[in-house]
């Protein structure tokens, strides 16, 4: 029945793709965030929410660990971490 819907980019978001992930997340830190968008824009997966400088921030449930966000940051201001054993 989801037949007409699957096609649209970010469609993976009827399907998890936390699980996707091989050991790494990316952590936003939030400290020199200058709201360009950019890894709201560069992500696969369209897990990035946030309203402005140091609000950015991904919705690991859906988060593949693909690091694209973390590339584009003109502030480095998300890096990848490894994931907490009791948080996959
Ligand atoms: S690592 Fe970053 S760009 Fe890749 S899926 Fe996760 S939040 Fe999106
Ligand atoms: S790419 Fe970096 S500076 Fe730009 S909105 Fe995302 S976290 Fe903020």
């Amino acid at each position: 029945m989801f037949g007409p819907l699957v096609s649209k980019p970010g469609s993976s978001r009827n399907n998890k793709t936390g699980s996707w992930r091989a050991g790494l997340k990316p952590k936003f830190l939030r400290k020199n965030c200058i709201a360009c968008k950019m890894c709201l824009l560069v992500c696969p997966e369209d897990c990035i929410r946030g309203e402005g400088k140091n609000t950015y921030d991904c919705d690991y449930a859906y988060c593949k660990g693909c690091g694209g966000c973390v590339k584009v940051c003109p502030k480095a201001d998300i890096v990848m971490v490894k994931e907490e054993e009791n948080s996959k």
